[in-house]
């Protein structure tokens, strides 16, 4: 394998070329590092060449680290093992950036530029930021950012070192804490990179660049004399400040449960104290006690390789390519507006259909709105906006569906309403068609009794808003054939959002964790708990919305009702009363939730949250004694995981991958333990059953811990066998 390439030309210009073979993206593994090391190496040593550009053979730069390489660096060596590997790396950038200088008087070094066509995420950053210059080729749609902190781990080649050092810390903390991407010419403005061309410029920009530039223009701020860190360091009045603003922003986001946020500030904060290199070996330390972190194994298992694998098709059975080319799309309300303006988006011929045309138009309208959002914030050109509208044609005429090899129905949640659609547009449609629906509570194979073709039914569950929510959840009916299930995951693939495929099951598989969710917190409320303590708790523990914040966002009628349908569904069984009470009474009081600007929250005129409603007091006054802060944070993780687990049991969800990046990104499970499985095998099995024994002998037999459960504590087994990690 040849990742990397070099060759020099007559005017002595060696050009390291980045081309990862069999890749669409260039990733950086360790083999290619030391590649990279050997090219530099003879370079620097070459008395022939002036100077070092250091590009991409792809249309983009590279995507970063091969973060497999990091999970199998801690497999094989530990926490000495990755700190060792880091350091390394550090040793080789920091040759570039020294680039054979006499280290006293800063002379003698080869100029090194960095030339980049496209994309540069991460270590694609890092090693651009050890080079003497940056330059990026005019591509608007090429992203430049180190996102590591998105999937739990922080930059850890020397790029939050060298970017604290370059900007100052205020500058660089939306890069570095919020893992901000920048097109190009945002990159500039930020200070990011030195130089934007137009891209058939960009290698002989670079060229002229490396040929005239002058011995200073080889050496680093930091490594100039008399360097002083842009904003001031900690003890500087100003960069006081920043340090004591910027630790109580990561603690207000991340309310102290991911660890990376925290290391990364410890590296900025005490890196900023030392001297250069010893910055470097302190951002290492930092960046492995991350890597050791059961958290940051979970999250860059489910937030990237899972991820990654689910939309690549990992379980997408065998059948011919079913790329889609027209899809119709039954309905033109809230859902079926967002699904027609992302299919539009990925080049899919739309036919939306509503049953008066000013319904479809509005619905083709909501794509508009959209698209000069976007032109409004320079993402999306006019011409883009054009080409995506004349894709969608709104209209109440089903023999325009004629040639569609996909229907996607989202009218109303009535069976009846659905069969007599599917029925019409079975006979609309070639006998190829798949049609799936969009339901959110109806079972599939019964809606499939409308079908003249049940093993091309199918269930295409999304979520709201389409246009944001990355989840797509596929139900296979009893009859569903592969076929469809194959065309449902390619689909998904097209509009570049993540799959699960789950079997047909009463609220399938998200909307079955999360109403458990919340009606633990609604069932405390009941109780007397103080619904702060509820949200805060949900908060500490990573969910994004407590449970009684979450009710108001879906409303409380839409709680009201699927509590009707399910208690007519489960007669006696029913074991929601509790909650019932509280929701029917809250819709008695007309508080239906953020909409209605009034719910469990108090909202002010224009709906802005105000804080919880102090009248939920009078019906549910708080108890005096409270229970502690991790007994409702056990009793609101329960709730959720419990039911993941016995959708595995139930066969519902097959692979618990699936359980995982489909809980993070349907409704937001605490991303820093993985999804369920993950939490479950960073606290383990054992001490899963310890904590809902203790929860069903005080609050019931929902919290009993299913058969598997009690199985994988005796046998020490965990979800993900010998690559999970147990709790430090
Ligand atoms: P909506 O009321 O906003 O839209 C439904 C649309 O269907 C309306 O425009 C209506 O005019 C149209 N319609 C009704 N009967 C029709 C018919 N016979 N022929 C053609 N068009 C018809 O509803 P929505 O929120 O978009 O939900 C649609 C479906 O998606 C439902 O099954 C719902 O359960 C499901 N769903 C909703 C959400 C959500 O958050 N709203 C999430 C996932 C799934």
């Amino acid at each position: 394998m040849t990742d990397f390439t070099m060759t020099v030309d007559a005017d002595g210009v060696a050009t390291i070329t980045w081309d990862v073979p069999g890749k669409s993206m260039n990733v950086m593994s360790l083999a290619g590092f030391a590649e990279l090391n050997a090219h530099v190496d003879t370079a620097l040593a070459d008395a022939t060449v002036k100077g070092i550009i250091i590009t991409s053979g792809k249309k983009d730069f590279a995507g970063g680290m091969d973060l497999n390489v990091i999970a199998k660096m801690r497999e094989d060596g530990g926490a000495e093992g990755i700190f060792n590997g880091v350091m390394q790396m550090h040793a080789i950038l920091r040759k570039i950036e020294r680039a054979g200088m006499d280290p006293k008087s800063l002379k003698g070094g080869k100029p090194i530029v960095a030339a980049l066509p496209g994309t540069a995420l991460g270590i694609g950053l890092e090693l651009p930021l050890a080079c003497h210059r940056i330059i990026a080729a005019d591509n608007p749609r090429a992203k430049i950012g180190l996102p590591e902190i998105m999937v739990g781990i922080f930059p850890g080649a020397g790029g939050t070192t060298r970017l604290v050092r370059k900007l100052g810390a205020m500058m660089a903390a939306p890069f570095l804490l919020e893992g901000k991407l920048s097109d190009p010419k945002a990159a500039k403005a930020g200070g990011l990179i030195d130089e934007v061309v137009a891209p058939e410029d960009l290698l002989s920009r670079a060229k002229d660049w490396v040929l005239s530039a002058k011995e200073a223009d080889l050496v680093k701020p930091w490594d100039a004399k008399g360097y002083k860190m842009p904003g001031g360091t900690p003890y500087h009045p100003a960069g006081y400040m920043t340090f004591v603003g910027a630790n109580a922003m990561v603690l207000g986001k991340t309310m102290g449960v991911y660890p990376a946020a925290k290391a990364l500030l410890g590296a900025v904060y005490e890196g900023a104290l030392v001297p250069f290199d010893t910055a470097l070996k302190i951002e290492a330390r930092q960046f492995t006690s991350v890597l050791m972190n059961p958290s940051s194994t979970a999250m860059i298992r489910s937030l990237f390789i899972n991820k990654e694998a689910l939309e690549k098709g990992a379980n997408r059975p065998e059948a011919p390519d079913q790329t889609v080319k027209k899809v119709g799309i039954i309905g033109a309300g809230m859902m079926g507006a967002g699904i027609a303006y992302v299919s539009a988006n990925a080049d899919i011929e739309v036919v939306l259909i509503d049953a008066a045309q000013d319904a479809a138009d509005r619905g083709r309208a909501y794509s508009e709105g959209l698209l000069d959002k976007g032109i409004s914030r320079r993402k999306v050109t006019v011409e883009k906006k054009a080409e995506v509208l004349a894709r969608i044609t709104a209209t109440t005429d089903y023999a325009a569906l004629a040639g569609c090899d996909l229907i996607v129905e989202a009218v109303f949640e009535d069976p009846k309403v659905k069969a007599e659609v599917t029925a019409r547009v079975e006979a609309a449609t070639g006998p190829d068609c798949i049609f799936a629906t969009n339901t959110s509570t109806l079972p599939i194979s019964s809606l499939a009794k409308a079908s003249a073709r049940p093993d091309q039914f199918i269930g295409i569950h999304f979520f709201s808003p389409v246009d944001k929510m990355m989840l797509v959840e596929i139900i296979r009916g009893k009859q569903t054939g592969d076929r469809a299930v194959a065309k449902a995951l390619d689909f998904v693939r097209q509009i570049r959002k993540t799959p699960i495929v789950v079997n047909d099951a009463r609220f399938f598989y998200a909307n079955r964790c999360i109403i458990p969710y919340i009606n633990e917190g609604i069932r405390m409320v009941a109780e007397g708990v103080e619904p702060a303590l509820v949200e805060n708790a949900a908060k500490l523990v990573g969910m994004p919305l407590g449970p009684l914040q979450l009710v108001d966002e879906t409303s409380i009628d839409l709680g009201v009702k699927i509590a009707k349908a399910t208690r007519a569904a489960m007669g006696d069984a029913y074991p929601d009363g509790a909650v019932d009470e509280v929701l029917f009474w809250m819709a008695d009081q007309g508080r239906m939730g953020k909409k209605a600007n009034a719910g469990f929250y108090a909202y002010d005129a224009a709906g802005k949250r105000e804080g919880l409603w102090e009248g939920l007091a009078r019906q549910y006054p708080v108890a005096k004694d409270q229970p502690d802060l991790t007994l409702v944070q056990h009793r609101l993780l329960m709730a959720q995981v419990l039911e993941a687990v016995r959708a595995l049991e139930d066969g519902v969800l097959t692979d618990i991958r699936e359980g995982d990046v489909g809980a993070i990104l349907g409704w937001g499970f605490a991303p820093w333990s993985g999804g369920p499985f993950g939490w479950l095998d960073i606290i383990g099995a054992a001490r899963a059953v310890e904590i809902c024994a203790a929860l069903t002998g005080a609050y019931g037999a929902r919290f009993a811990a299913p058969k598997m459960l009690h199985d994988m504590a005796a046998s020490g087994a965990t979800f993900y066998g010998k690559t999970a990690l147990k709790a430090a």
